[in-house]
């Protein structure tokens, strides 16, 4: 079956190319699941659309009873204008695949055409799951999940093509791959007033830069160094003249980490400091904090299924470090045992460099098969355990 999907390698490529011509935004996709829709149709297999939205879920019954294993890409695009030079550039003005998800599916659809003509060689079910929206929270998994994409699964699986990693290399990593990625905003009341009378004043500046200093002591000195956790105010608004003390300040930024614990942890310390500091000077406060999505966190047993499939399939595995960045794909392992991996797409000669959400991402297209050839392969080697 890993050599059938050799032979519609091209038929791959021209997919995917089709759907990077034709981007669509997050939760606004109606071409590209109606496409996906067709492509299944004419293969025979059985599927649903408008699952949890725009999502489209498809059954891959095998012969006999068995596991149920689940493969998910994710099909939306991004707001930026293509700046690429090439002969499949996006058609549509500030909208482009600059993240790769029209590889995962364009793989994911090869994996059905093999799937669906060999059901007499696998026991079980093959659920693939073609997810909308994952590039804006709150994202398409956590809908498609509550929409019952998972009912009966028994393990996940997915991918992601990487631009920092070589063509022919896939990176994992047991535990956290991907972080929580939450932001906060605090906006300080205080009481404006002339420069030059600052106790008649409540100074909002002077409590944000306070609020700003504490934070520091946060991740140095109440988080277990061995926890990863990132606290960065990225946004100070204050003040309108050099003479004025103004009436409110304005504070926003991100916090990363990977455990939930050290997440609420952080969470409560922030909103203490925030309420010491302002009653200090006698301001108010309002804090926001927003969660992103949760980390995403690999389970063991699979990702060691993972690997040991891809070695096998002749690829070099390599353990990445940790990302700082999010992704969706958490929601199904939280539900469902399973491994996120990270499939090189790089290759400088291919013009395959750019960083993902770059007006120049680009991939080396030879990673689509990769993506397609672990995914079938992982499913398989699970329906078989
Ligand atoms: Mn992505």
């Amino acid at each position: 079956m890993i050599e059938q999907l050799k032979q519609i390698e091209q038929e791959m490529t021209q997919i995917r190319r089709y759907f990077h011509e034709n981007p669509e935004l997050s939760f606004q996709e109606v071409n590209t699941p109606s496409y996906i829709s067709k492509y299944l149709e004419k293969l025979g297999v059985e599927h649903e659309t408008k699952v949890g939205g725009r999502g489209v879920v498809a059954k891959i019954k095998g012969t006999g009873e068995g596991k149920t294993v689940a493969l998910r890409a994710d099909f939306d695009a991004l707001p930026i204008q293509d700046e690429k030079d090439v002969p499949y550039t996006s058609k549509v003005p500030g909208i482009m695949h600059a993240c790769g998800h029209d590889a995962h599916t364009a793989a994911l659809l090869g994996v059905a055409n093999v799937a669906s003509r060999n059901r007499d060689k696998f026991k079980g079910e093959i659920r693939l799951i073609f997810q909308h929206a994952e590039e804006l929270s709150p994202g398409g998994a956590i809908s498609m999940v509550k929409d019952g994409c998972l009912k009966g699964v028994d393990a996940i699986f997915g991918v992601h093509v990487a631009s920092d990693v070589p063509t022919g290399i896939v990176g994992y990593g047991y535990g956290p791959v991907m972080a929580n990625a939450d932001d906060f905003t605090i906006e300080i009341q205080g009481k404006g007033g002339h420069a030059a009378t600052p106790h008649v004043t409540i100074d909002p500046i002077v409590i944000g830069s306070s609020i700003v200093s504490a934070f520091q002591q946060i991740v140095s000195r109440r988080i277990n160094p061995l926890e990863p956790a990132v606290i960065s105010v990225c946004k100070f608004i204050a003040g309108s003249a050099f003479n004025i003390i103004p009436d409110t300040a304005l504070l926003e930024g991100t916090v990363r980490t990977y455990s939930e614990e050290v997440q609420e942890f952080i969470i409560k310390e922030m909103e203490e400091i925030v309420k010491i500091e302002c009653e200090k000077f006698g301001g108010t406060y309002n804090f926001r904090y927003g969660k992103g999505y949760p980390a995403v966190i690999n389970h063991e047993e699979e990702t060691t299924l993972f690997k040991e499939i891809l070695e096998k399939q002749g690829k070099k595995t390599e353990v990445k470090k940790p990302k700082m960045g999010g992704e969706d794909f958490s929601y199904y392992l939280k539900e469902k045992p399973g491994a996120f991996f990270f499939v090189g797409s790089r290759n400088e000669e291919k013009n395959a460099a750019a960083p993902h959400h770059h007006p120049k991402f680009d991939i080396d297209e030879d990673a689509i098969l990769h993506c397609a050839e672990g995914l079938l392969g992982v499913a398989l080697a699970y329906l078989e355990k």
